[in-house]
């Protein structure tokens, strides 16, 4: 089972920060996010402020026998980039970031940081679904641009630790022309990987998973493709699985 802890900081405000039984914790960069992608619990309230490294690092001290972390929980990592930054050079353990590229130049140095991973949240072939899912990020065409000039300077490790996220949400995203137009954009990366999410339902939201055989069936679509393609585990499907379900708590309104 995940553990979910919310951690306190300084001026009243919490955090949720996941530990998934395999070894990785989940951290949080901000409290609350501007980024208010429409299917994710964490941006309900906007932006309250951006978290220091000291209280990144203070989330990944709930989980000591934690081998990895990941800057995947509430907040966007490029809206807090310089701290970002100092907790992936302070933290004892290797340190991925997911993101919505919301900056593409900040998403160009981040790459090239001494990082564990940088997950890119695609989500979309179109720029029109990418919009629905994303609506605050800058344009598909901008990121991959971003991406390929930052690709140029990247080691082959480097590169192989680059992933696309996607998220397949029923009727938005999971058409075949949805499917092969990321698979084309993916191909250019081929050192990369694909990553396959699952929708978390939250509440109020008006958006639906895929079925499980849709789901399989954009596995094999992409896999056919000879893209590297891995699924959400189990873990990260479960209630509190950490993807766009975790919530700021505010214990001082
Ligand atoms: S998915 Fe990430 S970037 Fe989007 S609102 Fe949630 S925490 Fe922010």
């Amino acid at each position: 089972m995940n553990r979910l802890t919310a951690v306190d900081l300084h001026d009243g405000l919490a955090v949720e920060t996941v530990v998934y039984p395999y070894g990785t914790v989940c951290i949080s960069s901000q409290a609350g996010c501007r980024m208010a992608c429409p299917f994710c619990a964490s941006g309900r309230k906007g932006l309250v402020r951006s978290l220091t490294a000291e209280e990144m690092l203070l989330q990944v001290e709930t989980a000591p026998s934690a081998k990895r972390v990941t800057v995947s929980g509430i907040g966007e990592p490029l809206d807090n980039f310089d701290e970002v930054a100092r907790f992936i050079a302070l933290c004892p353990l290797p340190v991925s970031v997911t993101t919505t590229a919301s900056s593409t130049e900040l998403l160009k140095k981040l790459l090239l940081l001494p990082h564990n991973g940088v997950m890119i949240s695609i989500h979309g072939g179109t720029e029109e679904a990418h919009k629905k899912l994303v609506p605050k990020a800058p344009p598909l065409i901008e990121i991959y641009s971003a991406l390929a000039s930052a690709w140029e300077q990247m080691s082959v490790r480097a590169r192989k630790r680059v992933g696309l996220n996607y998220l397949p949400v029923a009727g938005i995203n999971d058409s075949e022309e949805e499917i092969e137009l990321f698979a084309q954009a993916a191909l250019k990366f081929p050192e990369s990987s694909v990553h396959l999410l699952s929708l978390n339902k939250v509440p109020n939201s008006p958006f639906q998973p895929v079925s499980h055989a849709r789901r399989d069936e954009i596995f094999q679509l992409l896999r056919g493709q000879g893209i590297n393609v891995r699924r959400a585990n189990a873990f990260r499907r479960q209630e509190k699985g950490g993807c766009g379900t975790l919530w700021l708590k505010k214990y001082i309104d």
